[in-house]
């Protein structure tokens, strides 16, 4: 498709950053150009549109930048998903694993409620571990996550599949390998 392949092209491959070896994907590119813009955001508003979701929740930091133009679009309210020791009020969390250490996210515990239907968003998708933390934390609320959506998936890292596998639905717009 013409505009998956456009949006991929805005993407920049950085060598050696954070540290050597890896390779990261800057959508920064991507948001500072306005066409591009726009048509990322139009993928994501036609995909959720007729699913009426009640909330998109975005993961700290770059979720949070699609994911409140996306919740102003469809109309419903945006939840950021945090780093730990960001929020200041009560909070759930969530502690995951990296390849070296662990993180931990946070989410107020009035952010969502029963029923809720959440779209989950983030910029890329690796190893699916901090998609998954957040599912978990909607989860515990007892909101459900209708799909997660992302930018890039890098399936060979096996992170789409793992969350695919744990149920949970996803929309990806560009793959690298
Ligand atoms: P995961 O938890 O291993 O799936 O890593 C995904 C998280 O790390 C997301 O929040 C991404 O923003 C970030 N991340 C990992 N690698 C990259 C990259 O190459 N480009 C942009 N973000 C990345």
């Amino acid at each position: 498709q013409d505009a998956l392949a456009f949006l991929k092209q805005q993407i920049r491959t950085v060598p050696d950053w954070p540290e050597p070896g890896v390779q990261f994907r800057d959508i920064t590119p991507l948001l500072s150009n306005p066409r591009a813009f726009r048509v990322l955001i139009d993928q994501f508003v036609h995909r959720y549109f007729d699913q009426q979701p009640t909330a998109v929740a975005g993961l700290d930091a770059r979720g949070f930048i699609i994911g409140s133009v996306l919740a102003y679009e469809l109309n419903i309210g945006f939840v950021p998903i945090r780093k730990k020791g960001k929020l200041p009020f009560t909070t759930v969390e969530e502690t995951y694993e990296l390849e070296y250490g662990n993180a931990t996210v946070e989410m107020h515990t009035d952010a969502v409620k029963t029923g809720d239907r959440v779209v989950l968003i983030d910029d890329l998708i690796a190893t699916g571990g901090t998609m998954m933390a957040g599912k978990r934390l909607l989860e515990r609320l007892g909101a459900t996550v209708i799909e997660g959506a992302a930018i890039v998936d890098l399936p060979e890292l096996g992170g789409s599949k793992r969350l695919r596998d744990s149920g949970l639905p996803l929309f990806t717009l560009v793959d690298f390998e």
